[in-house]
């Protein structure tokens, strides 16, 4: 059997007509296919205005400056998470206060968000790990206590829905972030999408995404002529390419069946795996609909960790650890003062689980495999 990566990307001649469409086409970025792909995601979420740009760090990083992130601030994150989530308020000038997750979930716990709270403190950056929900509603009202803005890491969480909304759609955010990495739920190649409900954030986005220029008359501090633009604030070139969009386009087409055959298949783990002494499952909240980007198996004592990690990748199975919390990070215990012990439920997660291998391709014999094979590790 080949090797299994722990996630893949699916690519099927729909996307590859899409894509050589419009390379094509008159324009292959900044074309019509940006807006389309921008629409198809506002659809799809129900939010009122997207945003895409050249990555979800990219994304990120916006949504930290729209939000008014600066030098001095501090923004409370989940430190189980992918090091751009908290790297992107530092770009900022902020620092990252971190506060520690759920045993069950590995999200942020609002609990731990109260402890954290202080007058510098400008933002929450719930992450919705593995796909599940973080709790939105009481974030929103810790949020709404201190008047923080709310900036959703959904960059597993594309097709999660929370008490009966769909993420992306900010019912309970200022904004949210999408991933559109080979790995994430669609893809684009490398990519990444804000989705909002408020206008003036969306207005920020757009300058932010194009070095902090506008060309809306109605913006301008004055009128030279029809070539007149302004830069108005520090922007980037964070723009995505038309052909990337095209891409997403017909990925986004494609996400429910995506979502359909990442359940089949974690429905089959379950069953395969729930009379196992010594392993802990992941859950799902009966309020939530995870998008299941990674399935995160637990293992009750460490010492076995290493060695099931070992004989997975002799196997052929590329597990992996999601993820060393950020705070451990030489960068961020130099920098900051962290250390091991500050957040003893993320490293205890950390320490316990690997990801097996869920992707939409998986096919039949794979999922067989990677099952019997951790089933012998175990024994
Ligand atoms: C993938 C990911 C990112 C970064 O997205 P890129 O598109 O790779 O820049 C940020 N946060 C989380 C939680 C992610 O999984």
């Amino acid at each position: 059997m080949e090797h299994i990566s722990y996630g893949r990307h699916s690519i099927d001649k729909s996307d590859i007509d899409g894509v050589v469409r419009a390379l094509k086409s008159d324009r292959i970025t900044q074309g019509p296919a940006v807006p389309e792909f921008e629409a198809a995601l506002c659809r799809y979420t129900g939010a009122e205005y997207a945003v895409a740009v050249s990555s979800g760090t990219a994304a990120l990083h916006i949504s930290c400056l729209a939000a008014g992130i600066g030098k001095g601030d501090r923004v409370i994150t989940s430190p189980m998470t992918f090091l751009a989530t908290a790297n992107s308020v530092l770009y900022c000038g902020g620092k990252p206060v971190f506060a520690d997750v759920h045993e069950d979930t590995a999200n942020i716990d609002p609990e731990e968000i109260k402890k954290k709270i202080t007058k510098k403190v400008k933002a929450i950056i719930p992450v919705h790990f593995a796909g599940h929900p973080a709790d939105l509603e009481e974030i929103r009202s810790i949020a709404d206590k201190h008047d923080l803005t709310v900036i959703e890491d959904a960059c597993h969480a594309l097709g999660a829905e929370y008490k009966g909304s769909r993420i992306g759609a900010c019912k309970h955010s200022d904004m949210t972030v999408f991933s559109f990495h080979p790995v994430k739920h669609i893809t684009t190649g490398e990519g990444g999408a804000v989705t909002t409900n408020r206008k003036d954030l969306y207005e920020k986005l757009l300058m932010l995404r194009n070095h902090g220029i506008t060309r809306e008359k109605e913006k301008l501090g004055r009128w030279d002529g029809p070539w007149y633009y302004e830069q108005q604030m520090l922007g980037f070139n964070y723009r995505i390419s038309d052909f990337q969009c095209a891409l997403g386009i017909s990925q986004l087409q494609r996400l429910d069946t995506f979502l359909k055959r990442r359940r089949r298949i974690v429905d089959y783990y379950n069953k395969q795996f729930s009379s196992i002494d010594g392993l802990i499952l992941p859950v799902e909240r009966p309020y939530v609909r995870s998008s299941w980007h990674i399935y995160c198996v637990k293992f009750r004592r460490y010492s076995r960790r290493k060695k099931i990690f070992e004989g997975l990748h002799r196997a052929g199975i590329g597990a992996q650890i999601h993820y060393i919390p950020v705070h451990l990070q030489p960068y961020y215990r130099g920098n900051f003062g962290y250390k091991r012990g500050d957040y003893p439920k993320a490293e205890e997660h950390y320490r316990k689980t690997t990801t097996i291998p869920l992707y939409p391709k998986m096919e039949g014999t794979e999922k067989c495999h990677v099952a019997n094979i951790l089933r012998t590790l175990l024994k």
